[in-house]
């Protein structure tokens, strides 16, 4: 699917003020950003505005503010992107308010006024109505490009659509397009490879492509789930007792199902979750008292790898173990390697499965990396993203 005419590229923006929403929730420390990673994903919709004589209003959220916590203030986010940009970017104090509308209005062409966090608002989570209108008063248009945060229904990603003519950013637009590509119209066969911590946040997306997917390759502490619900020992393996269940219904599924789902063959077990626990191999994936699971083992790795090559898509999301320890990272950079190396479309999501491609340097040799991963998931189960339906409804009350 393509945005058409809801897509910024055909938006008449010269000489009017845009509202642009953007995914700017960068790591701090120190009052720095330490990866800018989703700033520079960002810049394209905000080039091709100033190029095309835009002024901008742009508006993002960053970390989980109680209050007006001053250290997630969007200031060290506005130096970064004016480096980026070789440009100057102006700071509003506040997210809106009279103050803020002032410095809206003195925009002169090209110019970008960054608001504060919108979650310095109450309203912003809530999507009071109250808060969408006085970020509308801001500008003439408004422009979503946060796809990162568009499976949720807040002021500055749902609530003002429907107080502007919107469109879809750069950014938005191909991560729906990429992502629907997998989930809808896989170049077959499709493989998914799912790990990470978090069960019960992906055992939708499981279900999903139960019925799409030729091959689901499970790796990370998801797998101890399906462990626990086969009947074998965990030992001190993270298991999330909520998605026990749910993996035994994956499992009941699986079975009359045309997909193969493959859990791990071997382990490598650690005694606690550090990078100088003692280490074992286990051939086999029944975890002994004392004992975790802390990544995948080597038979799993090479079996993993081979369905990897022989796929004609490959969606990656979680990593295979816990890759932030050296000695547990073994799992997760052969299925990286893996998937970089692959002939088919690649195409990988979550924050620290793309963490780990980073830190890989395979980063460039994946076919698309998702700035989104709740939200990417959320599209794969097939679920409707707030942020992105309300500029197709949008669009759809301007031309009907
Ligand atoms: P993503 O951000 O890519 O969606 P998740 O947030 O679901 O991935 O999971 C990432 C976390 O899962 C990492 O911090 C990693 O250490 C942890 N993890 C993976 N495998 C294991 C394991 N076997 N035991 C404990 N933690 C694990
Ligand atoms: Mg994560």
């Amino acid at each position: 699917m393509g945005f058409g005419k809801a897509s910024v590229r055909d938006a008449d923006v010269a000489g009017r003020r845009v509202l642009l929403r953007a995914d700017l929730n960068v790591p701090l420390e120190g009052g720095k950003v330490t990866d800018d990673t989703r700033i520079r994903a960002s810049l394209p919709t905000i080039e091709l505005l100033r190029e095309r004589g835009a002024s901008i209003v742009l508006v993002s959220h960053l970390g989980r503010p109680k209050d007006r916590d001053p250290e997630l203030s969007m200031a060290p986010v506005g130096a970064r992107l004016g480096e980026l940009l070789e440009a100057p970017v102006k700071q509003a104090p506040a997210v809106v308010g009279p103050e803020v509308e002032m410095m809206a209005r003195e925009l002169a062409a090209g110019e970008v006024l960054l608001l504060e966090n919108s979650r310095y608002e109450p309203g912003e989570t809530k999507n009071d109505p109250e808060l969408a209108k006085q970020l509308a008063s801001l500008a003439d248009l408004y422009v979503n490009d946060a796809f990162g945060s568009s499976h949720r229904a807040h002021a500055s990603t749902e609530g003002v659509a429907h107080q502007l003519p919107a469109y879809a950013g750069l950014l938005l637009e191909r991560e729906v397009i990429e992502l629907t590509r997998v989930r809808d119209d896989p170049e077959a066969p499709l493989v998914v490879v799912l790990g990470g911590a978090k069960v019960t946040d992906k055992i939708g997306v499981i279900d999903r492509f139960l019925e799409t997917a030729q091959e689901l390759l499970i790796g990370g502490a998801m797998c101890f789930s399906f462990f626990k619900a086969e009947g074998r020992d965990t030992g001190n393996s993270l298991v999330e007792e909520e998605g026990v269940e749910r993996a035994r219904e994956i499992l009941k599924k699986a079975e009359g199902s045309e997909t193969m789902l493959h859990l791990p063959e071997d382990l490598c077990l650690g005694r606690e979750f550090s990078a100088d626990t003692e280490v074992e191999l286990l051939n086999g994936v029944d975890v002994p008292e004392g004992w975790m699971g802390l990544d995948i083992g080597s038979n799993t790795i090479a079996k993993y790898a081979k369905r990897i090559g022989g796929a004609g898509t490959v969606f990656w999301n979680g990593p295979m173990g816990a890759f932030e320890l050296e000695p547990f990272a073994g799992g997760t950079r052969g299925v990286a390697e893996a998937i970089a190396r692959a002939p088919g479309y690649t195409v990988a999501g979550g924050g620290d499965s793309v963490a780990a491609l980073v830190q890989f340097g395979l980063a460039d040799r994946i076919d698309w990396i998702s700035t989104g991963g709740g939200a990417s998931l959320e599209l794969m189960e097939g679920r409707r993203l707030p942020g992105v339906e309300a500029l197709l409804d949008a669009k759809e009350l301007a031309n009907g």
